[in-house]
């Protein structure tokens, strides 16, 4: 009874479309900025907010709620 087959299942990666935000998932993303085109994501420890480009390349930039604020028209 032995059988040559091997467990050939491959770890199945959900793609991410490219019309997706993914950051929008998480729970640390403030969508009213993340909705105007920004990053969004929030620094917890400080409760700040980035305000880069969306997928802007290297590491978040946190300002603080009042220049976050002034973002949305
Ligand atoms: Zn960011």
């Amino acid at each position: 009874m032995n059988s040559h087959e091997h467990d050939t299942s491959e770890t199945v990666r959900e793609s991410v479309r490219a019309d997706e935000r993914p950051d929008l998932r998480s729970v640390h993303v403030r969508e009213d900025v993340a909705r105007s085109g920004r990053c969004g994501n929030v620094h917890l420890a400080t409760g700040r907010t980035c305000i880069l480009p969306e997928r802007h390349h290297g590491s978040c930039h946190f300002v603080g709620p009042e220049d976050a604020s002034g973002l949305t028209p």
